[in-house]
């Protein structure tokens, strides 16, 4: 679907008026006890805001990534955390993309009405990180479907998904021409894996993100449930992560759009030497440094989503976007810090929550370093780093 402004005007709107009736003291106390914000991703699932990317034909608002990336914007910039929720839009792309026509009528329709949570990707492993292709997780061929043994590390929303996308090696790197190959994607129902074959440890973290480790333990999957083709899960995951990293991308011009507003109200109402702090240059300038930079890192995220929603390649866009946001959202933050002084430090003024979970960005889902080299190596031409 092509950008409707009107529209995105009346869902941000819409989603703003849902966050207000729960206010930002709702999610300090959640961030407190690390507890899940359910009853909030029930009204946004109940008003469709997270099935926003599925198609109309199975139930979902069938729009495109540029609406997704206002619905998620909006939610940082009135202090929510969509890291809660967020994945609930993307991870459901590769099982649009890939899955097979049985795969999309059992799940998508049931993703839609909110009664299947796909919030969960399992890729990450703790002995290989960034090197995704060398992961170690393997699942053997068995009678009617595969064993899966291995270990995951870092895997959000895990206690509060009814299925998770996993990658696994099917084939040994040491046979494949390509690393890339022999890797395979599968939908793991959580309902009956969990304790039979699947634990679930959950780590305790700086911020409120649900993240688990795992351990396969011969863990079965039926047939029915590998994802895309055998050996080709590496194209399954790769596809997902463009979306992904836009809508994290909005999240990051959320966040940094929220800093930006609070340092700057902050700062035209704290007096001190018997002016308002704003009016001093040493605090205006950080202000308007990091303001530019989230206009630019936005039209970046938009260029990006444009692109995606036209069938275009995006990669380069997607991985651009999501550097130049988070180092936006991480510049208000800073500045936000510095201008509120001591304050920001108290809890009650919720900026060092945002501050803590805008950092992530700059790790997950890649790290900026990897980023940068992968614009080196595809765009400038240089030899690949590593
Ligand atoms: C809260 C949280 C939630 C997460 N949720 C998920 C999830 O749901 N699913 C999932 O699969 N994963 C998830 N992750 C994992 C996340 O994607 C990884 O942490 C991230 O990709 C980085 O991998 P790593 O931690 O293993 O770091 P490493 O790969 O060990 O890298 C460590 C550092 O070294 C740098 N580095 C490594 N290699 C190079 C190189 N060649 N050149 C330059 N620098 C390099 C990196 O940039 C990084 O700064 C989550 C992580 C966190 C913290």
């Amino acid at each position: 679907m092509s950008y409707d402004a009107e529209l995105m005007q009346e869902i941000r709107r819409s989603v703003a008026v849902l966050c207000a009736r729960y206010g930002e003291t709702y999610w300090q106390k959640l961030d407190e006890n690390q507890e899940y914000p359910t009853q909030f991703v029930a009204e946004m699932t109940e008003a469709g805001f997270l099935t926003a990317l599925i198609p109309e034909e199975y139930g979902g608002m069938g729009l495109g990534i540029r609406h997704a990336c206002g619905i998620l914007e909006e939610l940082s910039l009135n202090g929510a955390h969509p890291g809660a929720c967020h994945a609930q839009m993307y991870v459901m792309g590769s099982l649009l993309r890939h899955g097979s026509v049985q795969q999309k009528q059992e799940y998508l329709p049931k993703i839609a009405s909110g009664e299947l949570r796909l919030q969960s990707f399992g890729v990450t492993e703790p002995t290989t990180g960034s090197d995704t292709t060398k992961l170690r997780t393997f699942a053997a061929k068995v009678d009617g479907g595969f064993n899966i043994k291995g270990q995951k590390v870092w895997i959000s929303r895990v206690q509060h998904s009814d299925l998770m996308v996993v990658l696994a090696r099917t084939t040994p790197i040491d046979e494949c021409n390509k690393k890339t190959h022999g890797l395979s994607a599968f939908i793991v129902d959580l309902n009956v894996s969990v304790d039979n074959g699947l634990t679930v440890k959950p780590i305790k973290a700086m911020i409120n993100h649900h993240a688990c480790e795992l351990f396969f333990d011969d863990l079965f999957v039926p047939e029915a449930n590998l994802l895309g083709r055998l050996d080709e899960g590496f194209k399954v995951i790769l596809d997902g992560m463009n979306a992904e990293r836009i809508l994290i991308a909005a999240e990051c011009i959320g966040d940094a759009r929220y800093f930006i507003d609070k340092a700057t109200r902050y700062a035209k109402e704290r007096e001190v030497f018997g002016r308002p702090i704003g009016a001093n240059q040493g605090v205006q300038f950080p202000l308007a440094k990091t303001f530019a930079q989230t206009q630019a890192a936005s039209l970046m995220v938009d260029d990006a989503a444009d692109r995606f929603d036209a069938g275009e390649s995006c990669g380069i866009q997607a991985n651009m976007a999501k550097l130049l946001a988070a180092e936006a959202s991480w510049a208000a933050g800073d500045a936000c810090m510095q201008t509120h002084g001591g304050f920001s430090f108290s809890r009650e003024y919720h900026i060092e929550r945002k501050f803590r979970e805008t950092r992530l960005y700059q790790i997950a889902p890649i790290s900026t370093n990897l980023i940068l080299s992968y614009i080196a190596e595809r765009e400038l031409g240089l030899p690949r780093s590593y």
